[in-house]
């Protein structure tokens, strides 16, 4: 559901120094209107395809992922709620056993499951029940052979998209460790330096950049999360990583602490983002800027042709971001360099300085970027602002359409493949699609 919260409350914003003086970067705190993390529940079920996500909430929980997921239809749906009701407010351990009934039918049931998610969310019934707990013991009867971990959606503590970061970053807490793996044998330390790209990417993104880093001579890529839950990659001193995605502070972190390091980057979207991820590969592997041009040249040239089309409606259009799904600064860049956007403001839920760094070196000087919300008077600049295009959450969406403006939705910019060269264009299209659809509504 739509939660409207205090953002005091929000964990990753509170004393942050200004990093960048070409930018007017404001801090505003007050009610902020997002989506929970359940939804990325939406994209991680459609890549990890051997996974079950197991959210223990409320029937609210069951509606919102059923209707965010309303338009695919399964035989045998890879998510569903344990429902947390009236009954079992009768005592955790109550709660504790029905969750333990619902697991063990689910898994007899399934055989296909290799790792289920138990999915913490918000209604404070939930907040009582120890989920790691409940993951400990149940792995205790699955584990081996199916794998039990825990993560909050909560939308207390999330913007939607950290759904994704706290999922992947369960994930890597759950790696063996180097002294367990050598013992098993099954992930070793080597000295051979590798890549891993991190974040969910559609699979045939990953097809496509896969095929790149071939052509650069780069054969060793893996991505995380992959298809295949089992096939974990291994981390250590020895792994560099490109994050694809830019709302997955705490997964870096956790592969950080293991040893690995971050190569900084601008996001893959758009064709001069894309570019720039590859080169900061280029370098680190030492591939030489003449095999770089040639790995992406054709690429870059379908993906700028693609651009262009849409460059013709775009360019000069003002836009308004409020803040949703932290990919906001990427998409900014994207829309000023590329397409001559304007760009009115720039809302973010919370900005990463590091990750963030080579995208904001990239926007307009003085680009007016405010972190955090206070809704009310953001809604008064945007009616201010008279922007073209506004991207926002679905519950602001429909207003503002009321109002006159054109919008668009940023949770579709996440259920969308629009990282890499071949995805630009869709990428443009995204914003550009409104705007037709308001001048034909207007004609
Ligand atoms: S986790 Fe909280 S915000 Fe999300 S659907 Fe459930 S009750 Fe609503």
């Amino acid at each position: 559901m739509n939660s409207v919260i205090p953002i005091e409350s929000h964990p990753r914003l509170s004393n942050h120094p200004e990093s960048s003086s070409r930018h007017d970067i404001r801090q505003e705190r007050g009610q902020r209107e997002v989506f929970c993390g359940l939804t990325g529940i939406i994209w991680l079920h459609r890549k990890i395809q051997d996974a079950f996500f197991l959210v223990v909430g409320s029937r609210t929980c069951a509606h919102l992922v059923q209707s965010a997921a309303g338009v695919m239809i399964f035989a045998e749906p890879r998510f569903g709620t344990a429902i947390i009701d009236d009954r079992d407010l009768s005592g955790i351990a109550d709660a504790n056993e029905e969750l333990d009934r619902v697991v063990n039918q689910l898994l007899r049931r399934r055989r296909d499951i290799k790792t289920l998610f138990l999915v913490g969310s918000c209604p404070s019934e939930v907040i009582k029940l120890d989920l790691s707990r409940a993951a400990q013991r149940l792995n205790k009867q699955f584990n081996p052979g199916v794998r039990v971990l825990n993560y909050s959606g909560s939308g207390i503590e999330t913007t939607f998209t950290q759904g994704e970061d706290a999922c992947l970053a369960s994930i890597v807490e759950s790696l063996p460790t180097q002294a367990l793996s050598s013992q098993t044998n099954t992930h070793h330390e080597s000295d051979h330096k590798k890549l891993l790209i991190v974040g969910t990417l559609a699979d045939v993104v990953e097809d496509q950049l896969q095929r790149i880093f071939k052509d650069m001579g780069l054969l060793d890529v893996e991505f995380f999360p992959g298809r295949n839950s089992q096939n974990l990659p291994t981390i250590d001193k020895n792994t560099v990583f490109l994050l694809a995605q830019p709302f997955l502070a705490d997964t870096a972190k956790r592969i950080e602490d293991r040893g690995a390091k971050r190569l900084p980057a601008p996001f893959p979207l758009g064709s001069e983002g894309t570019s720039a991820w590859f080169g900061a590969a280029a370098q680190a592997f030492g591939i030489s800027e003449a095999v770089l041009e040639k790995a992406l040249f054709a690429p870059k040239q379908r993906a700028q042709i693609a651009i262009a089309k849409h460059r013709k409606l775009l360019e000069n259009k003002k836009i308004f971001f409020f803040p949703d799904s932290q990919l906001e600064i990427p998409l900014a860049r994207f829309l000023a360099r590329e397409l001559g956007m304007q760009l009115s403001e720039v809302g973010v839920p919370y900005i990463h300085r590091q990750h963030l760094a080579q995208e904001l070196e990239l926007l307009p000087e003085q680009t007016l970027i405010m972190e955090g919300q206070h809704v009310e008077k953001q809604l008064d600049r945007c009616e201010q602002a008279k922007p073209d295009l506004v991207v926002c959450g679905l519950g602001l969406a429909n207003p503002l359409e009321a109002k006159g403006f054109t919008t668009k939705w940023s949770i579709e910019l996440v259920f969308t493949p629009i990282q890499g060269f071949d995805q630009a264009g869709d990428l443009a299209e995204l914003f550009s699609r409104p705007l037709v659809r308001r001048e034909k509504i207007a004609a």
